[in-house]
């Protein structure tokens, strides 16, 4: 079995604890605690290669938001193989915020191979009502490609994209392995 370590960053109150929580667990927590520090789960995924199934474990490190654990996140990252930078689409600054951890991975990590994911959650607020919207998908898109990063919008209320997300990390690493 092949393990990656995989960590999240972003602002507080995105929802990285709640995508682990999609993704491991399948659930949903409105009333979630916020992480202190940081968290540590894992799950795994399968992919294809020809005919044959591998199953990919994923160890994963959700990190707290809050400021005053910045300086806790190169602990996490430094032995990343992927990173998931998490926003929120209502919130314009979280955008900006996840701006900033993809430069500060581009600049501290000597692993060339990492693989960084844009992800753009609480899509789900926008279905009724398009108004929540704050961050233009085709702006985040066009950044992500211009960074050589992986991207795309989520629910980890619905659950929409959150398991493609771990299975495009998963082929990404297993091709690059
Ligand atoms: P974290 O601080 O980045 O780990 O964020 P949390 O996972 O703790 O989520 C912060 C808040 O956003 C919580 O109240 C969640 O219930 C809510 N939340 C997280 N993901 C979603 C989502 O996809 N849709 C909606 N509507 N709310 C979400």
């Amino acid at each position: 079995m092949l393990q990656f370590k995989l960590v999240l960053l972003g602002d507080s109150s995105v929802g990285k604890s709640s995508i682990v929580n999609r993704f491991v667990k399948d659930s949903f927590d409105e009333f979630r605690e916020s992480t202190i520090g940081a968290a540590f789960l894992s799950q795994t995924v399968t992919i294809k290669d020809d005919d044959q199934d591998v199953t990919v474990k994923f160890e994963i490190w959700d990190t707290a938001g809050q400021e005053r654990y910045k300086s806790l996140a190169p602990m996490y990252y430094r032995n990343s193989n992927a990173a998931l930078v998490v926003y929120d689409i209502t919130q314009a600054d979280s955008l900006e915020k996840a701006q900033s951890w993809v430069h500060e991975l581009k600049n501290k990590v000597d692993d060339n191979n990492l693989v960084i994911y844009l992800v753009g959650n609480k899509v789900d607020l926008t279905k009724d009502d398009e108004e929540k919207r704050v961050v233009d998908r085709d702006v985040a898109e066009k950044y992500a490609q211009e960074n050589g990063l992986l991207f795309n919008e989520v629910s980890a209320k619905t659950g929409e994209g959150i398991q493609q997300i771990f299975q495009t990390i998963g082929e990404n690493l297993y091709e690059v392995r």
